[in-house]
């Protein structure tokens, strides 16, 4: 089921071609190896809204992590849910245990430091993104590599790619619906094989979770570990080699 990650063979030809082949272009499900050389351009694609794939699978991600619920932990545990959780490292305080559990299917990914608007001049983007990089993995041993910008804002911008590409970042994530407060919005009309489901940590979570499962499963899909299909690469520190396919803004 799982894609294969995209082989470095491909360096070659673009180091003698001088400039990197378009991230994210192809349409195709044909696998196509994609390396973008490091240094002059930005290495990490522009952000994906849903995974290309065949697969009957869609992806609950929630972000903030300001509400820590125990019956949302206890539906995620009881129902082993791969959460993909988008986290804002003010909102953690010392709930370190509850993220670890509430990931245990998924992973824990990086949502800005304070929130801020990665759109507005005055933000520190080295500290809202970088700042994050090192405290996860220093007092929690998260280590992300994929982005979620505050506000979905500037999700494509050079300086947001390059300062993520800094600091480890190799996916920056949007979302193709939403769930809150017992409603789903869908940037089309429907859930889709790939989906990518935006969600907080609110008071009511867990009644949002289950209203994610019911609509997953009426869509004919099932609750896919995003990691899964948007890995980390760990085997080319000097460069980034993309797999192929990956949607472009579904909206
Ligand atoms: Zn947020």
């Amino acid at each position: 089921m799982r894609r294969a990650v995209a082989a470095l063979a491909g360096s070659i030809l673009i180091f003698s071609t001088g400039f990197g082949a378009q991230v994210g272009s192809s349409a195709t499900e044909k696998s196509v190896e994609t390396v973008v050389p490091a240094r002059e351009k930005v290495q990490i694609p522009k952000s994906v809204y849903r995974i290309k794939t065949k697969d009957k699978v869609a992806f609950i991600t929630i972000d903030d992590g300001i509400y820590k619920t125990e019956n949302s932990l206890a539906y995620v545990k009881a129902n082993k849910l791969p959460i993909t959780a988008f986290l804002s490292s003010w909102t953690i305080k010392d709930s370190q245990k509850y993220f670890d559990e509430f990931t245990q299917w998924g992973s824990v990914q990086n949502h800005s430091a304070t929130h801020a608007s990665f759109a507005k001049k005055s933000t520190d983007l080295n500290h809202e993104i970088c700042y994050v990089q090192k405290r996860f993995a220093k007092k929690y041993d998260w280590r992300p590599w994929m982005l979620r910008p505050p506000y979905g804002a500037a999700q494509d911008s050079q300086a947001v790619r390059k300062m993520g590409e800094k600091c480890g970042i190799q996916q920056i994530v949007m979302w193709d619906a939403s769930i809150g407060n017992g409603r789903i919005h869908y940037a089309d009309s429907s859930l889709k094989p790939g989906s990518i489901i935006l969600m907080h940590f609110t008071k009511s979570l867990k009644n949002d979770l289950e209203l994610a499962v019911r609509k997953i499963r009426e869509a004919g899909l099932e609750p896919a570990n995003l990691d899964d299909y948007l890995p980390r690469i760990t085997s080319a520190p000097a460069m980034l080699s993309v797999r192929a396919g990956l949607t472009q803004p579904a909206r």
